[in-house]
């Protein structure tokens, strides 16, 4: 089983995301662009027309592959801190996703601590957690199963994202969250790990991975208990 403690320290590499991903969604739009450009022209025929729609399709389909897994660092909430219920959130996050997983033929069962808070923003706590299970989804081409079980001890919850997917070798998982690093060729932005990684740090958490090539990932996540004491004071 190939191991390893990731200490979320890529984090320079997020810091000048902005202008990469900009640049990232606009290469396919300039393309989508240039075909619609030609499209104009009255002479060409239905055939060519055709080709040239289903390109534009698939460069605004690539733009949006960016603009989904960077979701999180357009919105204005960036940074709003609240106390977040695990279960409460996974569950919607799992909602969100049952389509795409019953479409993919792949299970989703799950085995939740009833309480359990953590700090964070919200909305990163989605993009983060619907991130990890998008990518157990694709991992299983042919179907299989996602097991999400959260824990908790008296100082942290453990969040553990369980897939009897494709696996990672060695180096794939030390590549994991570089910026672009995918196995998915043009399905793939290489970016939804990168987001993980970013968010994760902001809370506090770490991220352990765990995986072997044809079995599985799990990937392990620990995050500092909300503290509701200290919050409370006031009331
Ligand atoms: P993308 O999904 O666009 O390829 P990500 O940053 O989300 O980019 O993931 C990077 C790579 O990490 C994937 O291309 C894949 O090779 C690998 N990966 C991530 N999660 C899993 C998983 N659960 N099982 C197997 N491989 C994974
Ligand atoms: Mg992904």
């Amino acid at each position: 089983i190939q191991k390893k403690v990731i200490l979320t320290e890529k984090m320079e590499a997020v810091e000048q995301m902005g202008a990469a991903i900009s640049h990232e969604i606009r290469n396919p739009l300039t393309a989508a662009m240039g075909f619609v450009h030609l499209m104009k022209e009255p002479a060409i025929s239905p055939k060519k027309r055709m080709e040239y729609l289903s390109i534009v399709k698939e460069e605004l389909e690539s733009a949006e592959r960016v603009i989904q897994n960077y979701l999180t660092f357009s919105k204005p909430s960036l940074g709003y801190i609240e106390e977040i219920p695990v279960k409460t959130e996974l569950l919607k996050v799992i909602n969100i996703l049952k389509p795409s997983a019953n479409q993919n033929s792949v299970e989703i069962t799950t085995n939740f601590a009833i309480l359990g808070s953590i700090e964070g923003d919200r909305q990163k706590f989605h993009q983060c957690f619907l991130n990890v299970i998008k990518n157990s989804i694709e991992s299983m081409p042919r179907g299989g199963h996602i097991y999400i079980y959260t824990h908790y001890t008296k100082t942290h919850i453990i969040i553990e994202i369980e897939d009897t997917g494709v696996g990672m070798s060695q180096e794939q998982i030390q590549r994991l969250g570089e910026p672009y690093y995918s196995t998915k060729g043009s399905k793939g932005t290489g970016l939804g790990m990168m987001v993980v990684f970013s968010i994760v740090k902001a809370m506090k958490g770490t991220i352990k991975v765990e995986s072997e090539i044809n079995q599985g990932t799990i990937f392990t996540f620990t995050f500092p208990t909300y503290n509701h004491s200290s919050k409370n004071e006031r009331f």
